[in-house]
């Protein structure tokens, strides 16, 4: 076989992958668009190939690396299969991409990404294309993980995820560079590859980062650890996006941020300097979390009466547990002002997003619906027996969701699990889906 025999033959084998991933049964929408991109990227390497010589080696091996790229892509269709992640959430998070992640072209208009959502064996993962090889859609691909399919309260920390590929597109992601990246290099330890270094050897670091920069001089014949330009710059985006989660998605990302993160870092200061120091110790990242949450007035309880209140003060607690070094604190109150400030201009720009506080009414009934064993929803009926539905947001059910898991001490003495508290407010965003259609056509 010639190579653009074989080529040609690779050709067919994509096309037959392609057709047969119509055989799985998908979430609602967007399959057909991501089926369809797929389709035209396709056609276009088959017109390519038409014109190639059977000498061009190179032009063959350009054709097969588009093949293989694509049939990543059409693999991916494969694992988008209904019922494997929850949807009313990924169906949200799919609303915020495509706001967020959208190309203005030169005329003005915007053309959003396809979002294709699969469950992955992995963690919570968003990956966007930087290109699109057809020149119209790119694809953005949200990864939920397997394991924990149920588990909504989690899933907030895509609002980081949602921050790493924000920073990368033109509109959303300038207005974070100039503004919220900006503010953070402004003065201190995070300004410079040097400031940082300085940081780090500074005498009152913590005895446990003495111990790593220690360590790392007896595996390096007693050179002193350097900060690199390229990992600081990857601090400074893990910080970025820790906040962008945590100004979209409120106090319950914070809570997820903890519950998630803490057991992974058994030594909070750890920072791998002798490996690959692509992340910040986590202390500094908490510690981030908790600054900007006083900043931005979230860290006092919403609701007023008891038990309810009792048990949001047992989720502050939790989340504002703090025993980390004052060494964590690495940026001043105006900086961090200046950086919520510049995500918060982003949200306005891009689809409105954002957390406002829950009123003390709404949020006190979503808790007394998981407390008698509902999802934690507001569906009441008038005097005369009509529905009266309420639209509640996404954040303000799953903080519902995180009062009733930290503080149920306050309000039953058999409590449900961690799990069934999460399988009830994914629930609750299915019958809300339904509510904000009914409220929509009531309206009409
Ligand atoms: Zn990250």
């Amino acid at each position: 076989m010639t190579p653009l025999e074989f080529l040609k033959q690779q050709s067919g084998n994509v096309e037959r992958a392609l057709s047969e991933t119509l055989r799985y049964d998908y979430g609602p929408s967007q399959t057909r668009e991501y089926y369809r991109e797929c389709g035209d990227r396709l056609e276009r390497i088959k017109n390519a190939i038409a014109t190639t010589k059977e000498a061009d080696l190179h032009e063959i091996q350009a054709r097969l690396d588009e093949l293989s790229g694509l049939s990543v892509w059409i693999s991916l269709i494969e694992r988008s299969r209904l019922g494997e992640f929850s949807w009313p959430f990924a169906e949200a998070l799919r609303k915020m991409a495509e706001t967020l992640l959208a190309d203005t072209n030169l005329s003005g208009s915007s053309t959003p990404p396809i979002v294709h959502i699969v469950s992955d064996g992995e963690g919570y993962l968003i990956h966007y294309e930087g290109t699109s090889p057809s020149s119209k859609n790119k694809f953005a691909f949200v990864a939920f993980p397997r394991p924990l399919k149920h588990h909504v309260l989690l899933h907030s920390l895509f609002g980081h995820e949602l921050g790493h590929t924000a920073l990368h597109t033109v509109g959303a992601g300038t207005i974070l560079q100039n503004k919220v990246m900006a503010a953070l290099q402004s003065r201190g330890p995070l300004s410079s590859a040097a400031a940082m270094t300085a940081w780090l050897h500074d005498k009152s670091a913590p005895l446990e980062i003495k111990a790593e920069l220690h360590r790392y001089e007896t595996l390096n014949a007693g050179a002193s650890y350097k900060m690199a330009d390229f990992y600081l710059l990857s601090w400074l985006d893990e910080f970025v996006c820790d906040l962008f989660g945590l100004i979209l998605f409120g106090p319950g990302f914070a809570a997820a941020h903890r519950f998630y993160l803490s057991p992974t870092h058994p030594n909070p200061y750890e920072f791998s300097p002798s490996t690959d120091p692509t992340h910040p110790p986590y202390a500094m990242r908490h510690r981030l979390l908790v600054n900007a949450l006083h900043l931005l007035g979230w860290d006092k309880p919403v609701t007023s009466r008891p038990p309810v209140q009792e048990s949001e003060k047992e989720l502050l607690k939790y989340i504002f547990h703090d025993p980390f070094d004052a060494w964590c604190t690495l940026l001043s109150d105006a900086q961090l002002q200046n950086a919520i400030q510049g995500i918060q201009e982003v949200f306005a720009q891009y689809g409105k997003l954002g957390y406002a506080r829950p009123t003390d009414d709404n949020l006190t009934k979503l808790v007394h619906q998981l407390q008698k064993r509902l999802p934690p929803i507001i569906a009441e009926l008038s005097s005369i027996g009509d529905p009266v539905l309420s639209e509640i947001d996404i954040s303000h059910t799953l903080y519902a969701g995180w009062i009733y898991s930290l503080g149920h001490k306050h309000l039953t003495s058999e409590p449900l699990s961690f799990l069934q508290t999460n399988m009830l407010c994914d629930q609750a965003l299915l019958q809300q889906r339904a509510i904000a259609i009914a409220i929509s056509k009531k309206v009409k």
